[in-house]
């Protein structure tokens, strides 16, 4: 009989938020793969746990998988753990879970905390559909580039921000996805200076300059997505249109054939034809 590899999540700051069963587990399986082991032994003495540690972080996982494969492999059931939260979620864990499965063994979830969940599910921007994008690059440019590729999309958007970069990042995102986008900055979920705030992008970059404060500890950031495309004309395009409509009709042709033409309403066309008219003279 093969043994079972768990994958065991653990808190994100409150250590009341581990479950029974995680517990339970921890003190069953015969070995503890934890990312940095000197911390979660700190864990597993505040939750009276002996089970052994081994390391397994991003630097050693690729030598440290085979052997614990092989012990999955002689009957030993194994739990992997991270420093915080969901282990493979911006965290290591991936090449074990991977060869795990390649080898035929169990690999049984115990769940638990999710930064990225937990801010979601706090942030009360639409949660039926969003992707999770981790950390940015550090550089700036590299970090404007990822940010222009997502622009245009519409599901809610779960950034891990470093606290050192909050501001440039917020900064970027401003002006890349535009000043007015909503977005939650999530800070220290679960611990004693826990702040969710919902605010607009242009407000979140005064929020976070004037208070350092908010420039330290633990940080997600959850965007609002773009608005789905209507089908309908931009502004941009439909103001060149009435201009050019301008020059050869009154007012209300111009609204009236610019409703005919974007299908946009000719109440509003109307009242955006009289201002352009008014700034042109
Ligand atoms: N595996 C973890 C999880 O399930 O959320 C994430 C690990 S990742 C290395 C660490 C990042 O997660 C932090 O930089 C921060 O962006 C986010 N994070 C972790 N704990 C947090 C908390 N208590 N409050 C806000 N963000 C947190």
């Amino acid at each position: 009989m093969t043994g079972i590899l768990y994958v065991v999540a653990t808190p994100i700051g409150n250590l009341d938020d581990i479950s029974t069963r995680a517990i339970h587990v921890l003190s069953q399986v015969t070995r503890i793969a934890a990312e940095d082991t000197r911390h979660s032994a700190r864990l597993l003495q505040h939750l009276g746990i002996n089970t052994p540690l081994v390391s397994v972080h991003d630097h050693n996982e690729a030598g440290q998988v085979q052997r614990l494969i092989a012990q999955l492999v002689a009957g030993e059931d194994l739990a992997l753990i991270s420093d915080a939260g969901t282990p493979l979620i911006s965290d290591p864990g991936y090449r074990l879970v991977a060869a795990a499965h390649q080898a035929n063994i169990k690999v049984v979830p115990v769940v638990g905390a999710c930064a990225a969940i937990a801010a979601l599910s706090a942030a009360g921007l639409p949660s039926d559909r969003f992707s999770f994008e981790g950390f940015l690059a550090a550089k700036a440019s590299q970090r404007q580039t990822q940010l222009k590729a997502l622009a245009n999309e519409s599901r809610t958007l779960i950034f891990y921000e470093a606290p050192h970069r909050i501001l440039e990042c917020v900064q970027d995102m401003a002006a890349i996805f535009g000043a007015d986008r909503r977005v939650v900055l999530a800070r220290e979920l679960t611990k004693t200076f826990e702040t969710i705030k919902q605010m607009t992008l242009a407000e979140l970059c005064e929020f976070v300059e004037s208070d350092t404060n908010q420039q330290r500890g633990e940080i997600v950031l959850v965007v609002e997505g773009a608005p789905e495309d209507s089908g309908l004309m931009a502004q941009q395009e439909l103001d060149a249109l009435l201009l050019k409509l301008l020059k050869h009709l009154p007012v209300k042709a111009t609204a009236q054939l610019a409703a005919e033409l974007t299908g946009h309403k000719k109440n509003a066309l109307y009242d955006r034809a009289l201002e352009l008219q008014k700034e042109s003279l």
